[in-house]
């Protein structure tokens, strides 16, 4: 690939091979100058990362070529969408910062679409065949033999415009007939092969209600929507390759059938360009299997965070612009891949670093007692909110004689390079003072129950000559001043890294340990107060997000990634 960068100014990039040919296009001078684009979706569910790679590449386009970008719900299956889809589709697009122009409905259509389907049909170019579905995929051949006539393709006109009237009628049962396009039963490209472009649904639309009987299918809804509006660059995935020769033909009917073609005027046609879709490891991104993993309670609801949709995303903790990085980082090509899930997460730690506030939690609690520190008194020590962000402030964490510590921070016959608690070692309690170990208490079969330390009263944090070095630094929180909360450790989805190339049933391939849930956790007490939303990192442990499930006195935490990729380790 040629790579070629951008005229248009101020961020310096290699320009996408999308980019590249919209750029062509306004070179020719194409559509005056005029970039629109769209984003698709169907509203059949939420959206999830892979969606969130073509909205960046949609509104990217309109932003960086002054265009436009509009949103288009493509509700041509009212068996399938309903408006809390529609909802939360806009609501994700907004979360991670787009702006759109316009909100287009294919419904919008159903109008023009059924007056273009009739002009087919007058043009001898659309029959109604009253065949099975079986039937019709029988006829269709192979790749490298043509299909077979249906017995139904050279009706008569009049007879057709009866029949699609009738499909369109409360009484007509789906699937005793379909319009389709008669186009070239032996073309080298299946779509060609006399297309469905109709179907008879009987479920009442989100929109529409009741009024049409029959739809439109993708095909046939797609491009003319396109069309309708203007847009100039149709950007969808490669899925769609096949499907643009038909797409093409279409805008061609169409600018025959409204007259634009016979007037000379052609410069405006949408162009479609593919680009490869975002498949991630030991996730997968089929919305049929997304429903099926809700439907059947196998995660909490779409916004689970171990889904790969933004709404779980933005539970666990992702920010906008770590989704939008990991995007811009893997590029957009035209082949498919696998992307590393370890590549999302990096992106997640490097936005969340700079992003989060530091804060202490205790996962795996043991008691620690300054024997020397007196019972009863307490200080408030000061807390930077985040070392990365020089305009970040402080708060305070309570500081006193009875804490806990992290049972791992504390071995009783510790190697030399056990920089942590250890009978005779001296640690800094981060933000507080250096004690210095001096012993354990263990219960009857020998677990450790409390560890005691000495504190050095000269060490306090910030003082004059306190930058004594010891070489660890460990958290605490206070007993009397911190908060229990539940905390939500989240692991792959799958066990296999490409559930969706995996033949066996995914109900087998789902990991069974993807969430752990621990109770007895402690966070200090500003950490209980952060909402949902608010970026958190537990010192020494990982990035986390209050989950709305908590409240302030029974916060709950979801951990949304590990300060370091261990699961890479792991799984060597
Ligand atoms: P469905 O199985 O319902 O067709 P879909 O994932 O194609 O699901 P749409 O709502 O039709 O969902 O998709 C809207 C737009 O998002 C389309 O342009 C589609 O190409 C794009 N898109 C969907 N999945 C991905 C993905 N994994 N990577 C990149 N783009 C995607
Ligand atoms: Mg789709």
């Amino acid at each position: 690939m040629d790579i070629k960068e951008s005229n248009t100014g101020e961020e310096k990039r290699s320009l996408s091979f999308v980019e590249q040919l919209v750029e062509e296009d306004l070179a020719k001078g194409k559509n005056g100058g005029r970039i629109q684009t769209r984003f698709p979706p169907e509203p059949n569910g939420y959206l999830h990362i892979g969606h969130a790679k073509a909205i960046c590449m949609d509104f990217g386009v309109a932003e960086r070529y002054h265009g436009v970008c509009n949103l288009r719900f493509d509700d041509t299956n009212p068996s399938k969408e309903n408006t809390e889809y529609v909802e939360n589709i806009l609501n994700d697009i907004s979360w991670l910062g787009f702006k759109w122009g316009d909100i287009y409905y294919a419904s919008d259509y159903f109008q023009k679409l059924w007056d273009f389907a009739v002009w087919l049909i007058r043009k001898g170019l659309a029959y109604v065949d009253e065949q099975t579905s079986e039937q019709i995929a029988a006829q269709k051949g192979t790749p490298t033999t043509p299909g077979t006539d249906s017995p139904y393709r050279n009706r008569p006109v009049e007879e057709n415009l009866q029949l699609f009237e009738k499909m369109n009628t409360p009484e007509a049962v789906e699937g005793s007939m379909v319009l389709r396009a008669k186009l070239d039963m032996a073309n080298d490209n299946m779509h060609f092969r006399d297309p469905v472009i109709y179907r008879i649904i009987q479920t009442p639309h989100h929109r529409t209600g009741t009024k049409w009987h029959c739809y439109p299918m993708y095909d046939f809804a797609h491009g003319q929507s396109d069309y309708f509006e203007g847009v100039t660059h149709s950007i969808c995935t490669l899925e769609f390759v096949p499907h643009r020769p038909l797409y093409d033909k279409l805008v061609d009917f169409l600018k025959e059938c409204d007259g634009t073609a016979a007037r000379g005027i052609d410069d405006f046609r949408p162009r479609q360009i593919e680009f490869n879709r975002l498949n991630l490891t030991y996730t997968m991104m089929s919305k049929r299997k997304l429903h099926a993993l809700v439907d059947e309670r196998l995660v909490n609801g779409w916004d689970d965070p171990r889904m790969p949709t933004l709404c779980g995303m933005r539970r666990r903790g992702y920010s906008p612009e770590s989704v939008k990085n990991f995007i811009k980082s893997i590029g957009y090509t035209k082949f498919d891949a696998l992307n590393d899930m370890a590549l999302l997460e990096a992106a997640v730690r490097e936005d969340l670093n700079k992003r989060a506030v530091r804060v202490s939690a205790v996962l795996d609690p043991v008691r620690l007692v300054i024997t020397n520190y007196p019972e009863g008194r307490s200080e408030d020590m000061e807390a930077v909110d985040n070392p990365e962000d020089e305009n970040s402030g402080t708060h305070a964490i309570t500081f006193s004689r009875n804490l806990w510590m992290e049972r791992a921070d504390f071995m009783e016959d510790a190697p030399k390079k056990f920089f942590r608690m250890s009978p005779g070692r001296e640690v800094r309690l981060k933000n507080a003072y250096i004690v210095k170990c001096t012993g354990c208490t263990k219960d009857a079969e020998g677990n450790v129950v409390e560890i005691q330390a000495e504190y050095d009263p000269e060490s306090r944090s910030g003082l004059p000559g306190a930058d004594r070095k010891v070489k660890g630094t460990l958290h605490w929180v206070s007993t009397d001043h911190c908060v229990k909360a539940e905390v939500r450790e989240y692991d792959r989805l799958f066990s296999v890294e490409n559930p969706s190339a995996d033949e066996r049933d995914f109900h087998e391939l789902l990991n069974p340990d993807s969430l752990r849930t621990d109770r007895n956790c402690f966070v200090e007490s500003y950490a209980a107060r952060k909402r949902p939303g608010e970026y958190l990192q537990f010192q020494r442990i990982g990035y986390f997000m209050a989950d709305p499930d908590g409240t302030q006195e029974a916060p709950v935490f979801n951990k949304t990634v590990g300060l370091k990729d261990t699961w890479a380790k792991q799984n060597k």
